[in-house]
C-alpha cells in the first residue's frame, strides 16, 4: 500500500489482519496519527514501540456512544474505585481491556447547572481517564435548555432529553427530569440553532408511571414484570413523537439504547433522514429469562426472548447504526431489591468482545460491518473524521483480537463493578492489545503506560472560553 518515511515513528504494528483479502500489514504511527500502511514485505522502520500482532485481526477502537462513568452516587463512594478520585481512573481501565479506546460519556446529572457538571466532568477526566471522553450534555429543565449557548461555545455537541421519568422515580434517580412534549419541541429547536444533536431516551412517561403503579400493586419480583412495567409500546409512542418534534424543528435526533422493534418501526414511518439509532447487546444476550434477578434491572427494560432475537435479527438487517454500552458503575449492593435496585448496567468492557462473539463470529457479519455498528458509524455522526477507520491520516485508536474461547468472568473486567450479568459467557473474540492515540494502552491483562491520559474530544470542539 502506501509508506512514509519512517523518522520519528511512535508505534509500528507489524503483521496486522485488516481485511478478509488474506494480506498482513504494517501499521506505522506518528504522534498518535497513522502515518503508513505496508504491506509485509515493506518494512516501515523503526519505532519507539513495535508490537508483532502475529496475524491477528487489527480493527478501530471501539466508540461506545453511551456510558455513565462518575455519576457518583454519595453512598457508594466509599466503594473502591467509585470514589471521586477514582472513577474515571478504573472504568477507563475496564474499558480499554475491552477494546474501547472513546466513551460518550454522559454528564453528571445532579447538580443543577448543566455547565458546572460538565466543567467538573472535564475536570475529573482530564485526571483520571486513560481513554478518550466525549461528553454528552443533558437538557432536564428549561433553565438547562437556556445553557445550550454556552455549552457549545464550550465544546458539547450532544445534548440528551429523557421522556420517562416522573415524580418519585425522578426523586429516586437523583433528579433526573424529563421534558414535556411543548419543552421537547423548544429544545429542539435551541440545539439546531447551534448545530448540535439530541439524544433521546424514548419512553413515553405516562404509560410508563400507568404501568408501574400497576406492577408495583401486584408486588414487582421479577424481570418480566419489570419488563410488563415498561412495555416496548412506551419506547414507541416516545421514538414517534421525538423523531416528528426533532424533524419539525431540523434537528438531528438519535433515539438512543433501542430494545424493540417499535423505535426501528417509528422510523421508518416518520422517514426523518435525520434520525439515528442506538442499541446495546444487552437487548440482544440477556432476556427476562436470564438468571440475573435485580442485578438485570435496566431501563429500557430487558425483554422477552424472541424479542431479543428479533432485536438481533434487526441489527443484522441494517436497522441499528451504533452501539452503546449505557455502562453504569453500581455495585451489587445498589442491586439487591426489586424496587429499590438501581436501574443500569455495567458493560462498557464487553461491548466490542461481545457483539463481535454475538454476531461476526456466532451469526456471520462481516468484521467491516462490525466496525462500522462499533466506531465507525459513530465518528461519522457525532463529528470524529479520524476515528473509526484504519487509513493514513486516521487517529491510531486500534484493538488486536484473540480468538478463541474465554469465559466472562466479573473479576477480571478491570471495573469497580463487583459482578456482571454476563458472568460464565463464552466470548469468541477480545482484546490481545489496545493501543489509544498512538500509544499501547493495554497488552495481554497489563496496562503498559499507566500515566498515558486520553483525549478530551469536546476541546476539538471548544470555540468560546468558560
Ligand atoms: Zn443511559
Amino acid at each position: 500500500m502506501t509508506s512514509t518515511d519512517s523518522a520519528g515513528l511512535q508505534l509500528v504494528i507489524r503483521n496486522a489482519r485488516l481485511s478478509d483479502d488474506g494480506e498482513l500489514y504494517h501499521i506505522a504511527v506518528r504522534e498518535g496519527t497513522i502515518v503508513g500502511l505496508t504491506t509485509r514485505d515493506e518494512d516501515p522502520g523503526p519505532a519507539q514501540t513495535v508490537l508483532d500482532a502475529q496475524g491477528r485481526w487489527v480493527i478501530p477502537g471501539a466508540i461506545d456512544t453511551h456510558s455513565h462513568i462518575n455519576q457518583r452516587a454519595p453512598e457508594f463512594e466509599h466503594v473502591p474505585g467509585l470514589g471521586p478520585e477514582d472513577n474515571f481512573a478504573v472504568e477507563s481501565r475496564g474499558a480499554l481491556a475491552g477494546g474501547c479506546t472513546t466513551a460518550l460519556n454522559y454528564v453528571q446529572f445532579g447538580p443543577p447547572s448543566l455547565l458546572d457538571s460538565y466543567r467538573a466532568g472535564l475536570a475529573a477526566a482530564g485526571a483520571q481517564s486513560m481513554m478518550n471522553v466525549f461528553f454528552h450534555g443533558c437538557l432536564m429543565n428549561m433553565d438547562q435548555v437556556a445553557e445550550i449557548p454556552q455549552a457549545v461555545a464550550e465544546g458539547i455537541r450532544t445534548f440528551k432529553i429523557f421522556m420517562p421519568y416522573r415524580g418519585e422515580e425522578a426523586r429516586n434517580l437523583g433528579g433526573i427530569g424529563s421534558l414535556n412534549h411543548a419543552q421537547m419541541r423548544l429544545a429542539f429547536a435551541e440545539i439546531a440553532a447551534h448545530d448540535a444533536h439530541a439524544l433521546v431516551h424514548a419512553e413515553d412517561g405516562d404509560i410508563v408511571d400507568h404501568c408501574m403503579h400497576r406492577e408495583a400493586v401486584a408486588g414487582l419480583d421479577s424481570l418480566a414484570g419489570w419488563e410488563r412495567s415498561r412495555p416496548t409500546i412506551a419506547e414507541g409512542d416516545a421514538a414517534w413523537t421525538a423523531m416528528y418534534l426533532a424533524e419539525e424543528a431540523g434537528c438531528p435526533v438519535s433515539i438512543v439504547h433501542v430494545s424493540s422493534l417499535e423505535a426501528i418501526r417509528a422510523r421508518r414511518a416518520v422517514g426523518y433522514p435525520g434520525a439515528g439509532l442506538e442499541s446495546c447487546v444487552h437487548y440482544m444476550l440477556l432476556t427476562t429469562d436470564s438468571a440475573i434477578g435485580p442485578e438485570g434491572k435496566v431501563a429500557p427494560p430487558l425483554r422477552d426472548p424472541d424479542l431479543a432475537e428479533a432485536i438481533t435479527a434487526a441489527v443484522l438487517a441494517g436497522e441499528i447504526d451504533f452501539f452503546g454500552s449505557d455502562h453504569n458503575v453500581w455495585p451489587s449492593a445498589a442491586k439487591q431489591e426489586w424496587t429499590s435496585a438501581k436501574p443500569g448496567l455495567p458493560g462498557i468492557g464487553l461491548m466490542l468482545p461481545l457483539l463481535l462473539t454475538h454476531l461476526v463470529y456466532e451469526r456471520g457479519m462481516s468484521m467491516a460491518r462490525a466496525v462500522e455498528l462499533t466506531s465507525r458509524n459513530a465518528a461519522v455522526r457525532f463529528g470524529l473524521p479520524g476515528k473509526g477507520r484504519i487509513a493514513l491520516g486516521a487517529d491510531a485508536d486500534l484493538v488486536l483480537l484473540d480468538e478463541g474461547q474465554r469465559k466472562i468472568r466479573a473479576g477480571e473486567l478491570h471495573s469497580a463493578v463487583d459482578y456482571s450479568p454476563y458472568e460464565g459467557m463464552t466470548l469468541r473474540a477480545w482484546p490481545y492489545a489496545t493501543v489509544c492515540g498512538g500509544t499501547v494502552v493495554y497488552e495481554d491483562g497489563k496496562f503498559p503506560n499507566p500515566d498515558f491520559r486520553g483525549e478530551l474530544l469536546n476541546e476539538r470542539f471548544r470555540t468560546g472560553a468558560a
